[in-house]
């Protein structure tokens, strides 16, 4: 499927940095792709959608960002990788009547609570506790960075169920919540840098009480189900990165062609088609890893070098195309106007997380190349 942008030309980079200064959520926009039905791409047939592939998706989604940015694609990745993805992939019949119909909408704002103040890289040292009492579990923790948490009404939350010593994979478990239901959820909004519009969150949750049947998958074998999404999480944001490079690599020619300095044009410089040149080539190697990784979750394969190493890539290489396009805007990229410096922040983000370089590296290290771990 190819993205045909009917509609959604008017989202342009103008619409988003207008978004980007208020920190306003781009409600429009996720109406107008919801109505496209890009929002609900990965449900099944049986629930009325299209059930498109991963690779697919992950075309969909570069396609996305390379008119609409990083914003842009992050709404199309929250809805489908951490709304639909994991509901289709473990959640019960009931959880799939409930939830996938209603996923694909504007209405239902899906978000990601993992990491906390002190687990973000240390993902198992989370400290967040769900504890069963009187056919109810108990949640008290606190989270952090959670994107669109303060409009969300479908969280996915990561918590020990158990009272196993910490950094070990059992005993975790993932919850459905909807914090707009709950009272002892406190929900503070962090003045950042990437993707403000849509907005990251802290989350406090004050001794939550949770029915049974908010049990995404098995108690304590939260960890075995998140990784696949966490996977899809990775080959998402990479592709973003990829579909964002695209698009302030064409604004970045388009502007170096026109602009005159010393009588000729300014990209008919080789210190300006270079970097360009070479982003080019980091970036398409890192589609190629993105597109082997989605090839083999649709086979069924084990891809962590292809989620790990496309999202090093894609996002290295996205960041060094923002960061010479700021050389080739000249002054005019510190103008919050021309949308320059804001896709070179969101672009920053991508080195961080959802995994940061040297985790990605160390990932490799263990899991491809057999070497004792590091972290
Ligand atoms: C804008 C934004 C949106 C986000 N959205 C979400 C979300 O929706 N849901 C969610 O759960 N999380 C979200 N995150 C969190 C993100 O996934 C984490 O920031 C990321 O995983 C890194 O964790 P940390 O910030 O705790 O960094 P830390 O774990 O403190 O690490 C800091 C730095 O040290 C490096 N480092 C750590 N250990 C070592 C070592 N042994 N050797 C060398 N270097 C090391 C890391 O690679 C990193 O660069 C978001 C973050 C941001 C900024």
């Amino acid at each position: 499927m190819d993205y045909l942008n009917r509609g959604t030309e008017k989202y342009t980079t103008k619409y988003w940095v207008e978004k980007d200064k208020s920190a306003e959520f781009p409600s429009e926009f996720l109406t107008s792709i919801s109505e496209l039905g890009l929002t609900s791409v990965l449900l099944p047939e049986e629930f009325g959608g299209p059930g498109m592939s991963i690779s697919d998706y992950v075309k969909l989604v570069r396609q996305v960002s390379g008119l609409h940015g990083v914003a842009g694609g992050d709404l199309l990745m929250a809805h489908n990788t951490f709304g639909i993805f994991p509901l289709v992939s473990i959640g019960s019949r009931e959880q799939k009547e409930e939830y996938l119909p209603k996923l694909g909408s504007n209405k239902i704002i899906p978000s990601i609570a993992i990491t906390e103040p002190n687990a973000g890289s240390d993902t198992l040292n989370i400290s967040t506790r769900a504890v069963k009492s009187s056919g109810e579990y108990i949640l008290s923790g606190r989270k952090i960075w959670i994107t669109m948490a303060h409009l969300s009404n479908l969280m996915l939350v990561l918590a020990r169920t158990s009272n196993e010593h910490t950094r070990t994979t059992k005993g975790l478990s993932l919850f459905l919540v909807d914090p707009k239901v709950h009272k002892n959820i406190r929900i503070s909004r962090i003045d950042d840098i990437a993707l403000r519009c849509l907005g990251s969150c802290e989350v406090f949750f004050d001794d939550i009480e949770l029915p049974e049947s908010s049990l995404l998958g098995k108690e304590g074998e939260g960890w075995k189900a998140l990784t696949p999404v966490l996977n899809l999480e990775r080959l998402s944001t990479a592709s973003m990165a990829v579909g964002a490079s695209d698009l302030i690599m064409r604004e970045t020619i388009d502007y170096a062609v026109k602009r005159k300095l010393f009588g000729k044009s300014l990209g008919s410089n080789q210190a300006v088609q270079f970097p360009l040149a070479q982003g080019k080539i980091a970036s398409e190697a890192s589609w190629r890893l993105i597109r082997d990784g989605a090839a083999k979750h649709d086979r069924g394969e084990d891809y962590v070098l292809e989620a790990n190493a496309g999202a090093y890539l894609a996002a290295n290489s996205a960041f060094q195309i923002a960061d010479h396009a700021m050389q080739v805007f000249g002054g005019m990229a510190f103008a919050v106007d021309m949308g320059i410096e804001m896709h070179w922040r969101n672009l920053r983000l991508f080195r961080v997380g959802p995994v940061s370089e040297q985790m990605a590296l160390s990932l490799i290290s263990r899991h491809i190349l057999g070497m004792p771990p590091s972290f």
